[in-house]
């Protein structure tokens, strides 16, 4: 199969879409959070206390050093680890707004989810890796399918028998996305200069250990310029082990991700020397019954001096690099649009709908009966597809609406 997204040109996303996005990005990073924690140190507003964010600065500052800068000079690839809860979800976009997301949470957490990606303007996923079949990482992903195009889908093809894994195969198949089960050494050129590469699985699967879902994870190594991310999935020792085996010098890198929710089961102290990380990122909830994350692998990072950014504490983690330099930000707030009072055909409530010239009660109606049973708007022309509106009605109303 041709990769789909190899160096695109036009991007899918307009140079001035971008910049809106982007600028929105960077006001809701600055305005909102005072939590900017690359740079100098800015008043705390938020509900991380103050004496706790200087900590972090001070503990970011000395595992980055000259790394750690305020503003990138370059083109951005963003890393957004969300605050999704009991799970992971996160979302990565590179200068171009090709957009890769790596599980979407646990069950009920979609309106994170789309609240996340529609604040960032995020309107189509180019790949969707589900890293494994449980729940806390594919729980909204049938969701995500009906309000959004994704492009392709990468699966560990783990056999999970469960009724979300299975009932996300059929949406899969009946949305007809191409659904690619990889394994160690595919390539995906995402965007210039930025390479992502799954390090795992292999076959044989890993069998008769202590959760073979977990340890069977999608391992997606991201590489731009001199920064990288490693994104482990759940994986368990067992798959730090055949990692190891296999090239050890793949794995370092300056952002890991750690796996399963910094549980003691992975992150064992061979595993972390050869990743050997500046900074960490570790997804999970504040009152999980796991003990998530476990006190032997957060000492085992900081006795590395490894700062650990837990999604639990600090709200969404976004760190961003431009291959160079890193920014490192955190904020409990979803990040707003800003400069677009468009109405989003795709969100919009019946009696938003209504009040558009030309569209009335009955129209909206058909409008929201269209999106529920034929999926999303994927341009405001497509608004003719619903019986009743013509190209004289669209013209009317085209510049109050947009898609997202
Ligand atoms: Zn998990």
């Amino acid at each position: 199969m041709a990769p789909r997204f190899v160096r695109q040109s036009p991007p899918g996303r307009s140079a001035a879409g971008r910049r809106r996005a982007m600028f929105a990005l960077a006001a809701v990073l600055v305005v909102a959070t005072g939590c900017k924690l690359s740079g100098p140190a800015g008043a705390s507003e938020s509900a991380t206390p103050a004496a706790s964010t200087a900590t972090l600065e001070a503990e970011l500052s000395d595992a980055l050093g000259a790394r750690l800068t305020k503003t990138l000079e370059g083109p951005a690839l963003e890393a957004h680890f969300m605050n999704i809860g009991q799970g992971d979800a996160i979302l990565l976009r590179s200068p171009a707004g090709k957009t890769v997301l790596i599980d979407t949470g646990p069950p009920g957490a979609d309106d994170v989810l789309r609240g996340y990606l529609d604040g960032l303007g995020v309107d189509r996923i180019d790949l969707m890796v589900n890293t494994h079949p449980h729940s806390d990482h594919i729980g909204n992903t049938r969701e995500l399918l009906s309000w959004m195009p994704v492009g392709r889908i990468f699966d560990s093809g783990f056999a999970h028998p469960t009724a979300t894994y299975e009932k996300l195969l059929e949406a899969i198949e009946a949305r007809r996305v191409p659904l690619r089960i990889v394994r160690g050494g595919q390539v995906v050129n995402l965007d210039e200069g930025i390479r992502l590469e799954v390090l795992g699985p292999a076959d044989p699967l890993i069998d008769k250990s202590r959760s073979d879902a977990n340890a069977n994870s999608v391992i997606i190594r991201v590489d731009y310029g001199e920064v990288s991310f490693l994104l482990t999935g759940d994986a368990e020792e067992e798959t730090e082990d055949r990692l190891l085996a296999g090239d050890p010098a793949k794995l370092r890198a300056t952002v890991l991700k750690v796996a399963h929710h910094g549980s003691k089961h992975a992150t064992h102290q061979r595993f972390l020397d050869a990743v050997s990380p500046a900074l960490a990122v570790i997804s999970c909830s504040a009152d999980n019954t796991y003990g998530h994350p476990a006190p032997e692998t957060m000492q085992r990072l900081k006795k590395k001096g490894v700062p650990a950014l837990v999604t639990s504490k600090l709200g969404h983690v976004i760190v961003a690099t431009d291959g160079r330099q890193l920014t490192v930000n955190h904020d409990h707030a979803l990040p707003r649009r800003t400069g677009d009072a468009r109405l989003d055909l795709n969100s919009a409530t019946r009696s938003h709908l209504e009040a558009l010239p030309g569209i009335g009660e009955a129209l909206a109606d058909r409008i929201v009966r269209d999106r529920a049973a034929n999926g999303p708007f994927r341009t405001v022309d497509a608004l003719t597809r619903v019986n009743g509106i013509g190209e004289a009605t669209v013209e009317q109303i085209r510049p109050m609406v947009t898609v997202r």
